[in-house]
């Protein structure tokens, strides 16, 4: 077949899911998608796709409460105008994305402390915003659902790519929270997971082949800082960065004189200017619930927690005790956010 024939794909979203489908590994697929290889007959419309890179974070008490949501997204023919001039440790990639990070509303006060200690006020990417399960939802919908010409919707929705690092937990979750599963949505062409081209590339899990990857011993392979680790935002991160240099680089890093270090810290703090999004919103006191400051600056005073009174036992002297620690203090808590006994 000539490279000068016309490409037997058609220029729709399945099109372009048939065209990716010919090429053989995740790898080679996000190789393709940065302009790193070229693929004779794509479809025209492939060059329009978007990627979503996806974490979620849940209570760790209670896995039905979504409390966070990290998505980076960029839009493919951003990065290929970088590709023949990646910089350092594809520097000038990382700084076409935009890195956002959404704290549930309903459950913001419940933070993993135990088993998967994560602190999302420690988010580096980006800025945080706080959003309902409506607005999550609405929020992964228009990532999900670019127009090809912005303002055009009669040109079509671009092509959309998911990343994820063992995406499926994330998956599931956002389909039984915000009612949104990405793998599902219809502009998706592809679905790529690191833990998959990590298998690719001959990079294992220092316990063996045998286990899959973590996001810690992926990111440590690539010298990417893996700093305030499980909160979504920063995993979502970590987890783009290693995709993009498994593309890139394979296997083996190259050595650059800047180090992936001072890059990553360059793209924390440039990615705080420009990734701005307008779902939810952006202060919210996990205390009082107020929206006008955040959980450090809370002076309010809350009226006692209901459950936490009816748990009260009677201490030596025989009396209850005083309700005074949990109406004032720091551990004060509406009855609603009562995560007594869990923590
Ligand atoms: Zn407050
Ligand atoms: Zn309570």
């Amino acid at each position: 077949m000539s490279s000068s024939q016309a490409t037997p794909f058609p220029e729709t979203i399945a099109g372009v899911r048939d065209f990716l489908r010919t090429i053989p590994t995740q790898t080679a697929k996000l190789r393709y998608i940065l302009g790193l290889d070229s693929v004779e007959n794509a479809p025209k419309l492939a060059n329009s796709i978007v990627v979503n890179c996806i974490d979620t974070e849940h209570y760790e008490w209670d896995s039905s409460k979504l409390t966070e949501i990290g998505i980076n997204t960029f839009a493919s023919g951003d990065l290929r105008q970088h590709i023949a001039n990646p910089g350092p440790n594809g520097e000038n990639l990382l700084h076409q994305i935009y890195y956002y990070h959404f704290r549930m509303l309903p459950n913001a006060h419940c933070i993993n402390k135990r088993f998967c200690p994560g602190n999302p006020e420690n988010n580096r990417f980006g800025n945080t915003r706080f959003a309902t399960y409506v607005q999550g939802k609405a929020m992964l919908e228009e990532c999900f659902y670019w127009d090809v010409t912005a303002g055009r919707a009669q040109d079509g929705k671009c092509p959309t790519v998911v990343i994820g690092h063992a995406l499926r937990n994330d998956a599931d979750g956002l389909a039984r929270t915000v009612g949104f599963e990405p793998e599902a949505a219809d502009t998706v062409v592809a679905v790529i997971d690191t833990q998959q081209m990590a298998r690719e590339m001959g990079i294992y899990n220092p316990a063996g082949a045998r286990n899959e990857v973590g996001l810690r011993d992926l990111s440590a392979h690539f010298d990417i800082p893996y700093r305030d680790s499980h909160t979504a935002g920063n995993d979502a991160a970590y987890t783009t960065f290693s995709a993009i240099y498994m593309a890139l680089y394979g296997r083996i890093m190259p050595t650059f004189t800047k180090s992936v270090l001072e890059v990553v810290d360059d793209v924390e703090k440039s990615s705080r200017l420009y990734s701005i999004s307008d779902h939810g919103i952006p202060r919210y006191c996990t205390r009082c619930h107020a929206a006008n400051h955040f959980l450090s600056g809370c002076r309010a005073r809350l009226p006692p927690c209901e459950k936490c009174q009816a748990r009260r036992r009677p201490e030596a002297n025989g009396k209850l005790p005083d309700v005074h620690w949990f109406t004032k203090g720091r551990k004060a808590h509406r009855t609603e956010d009562c995560t007594w006994g869990s923590s």
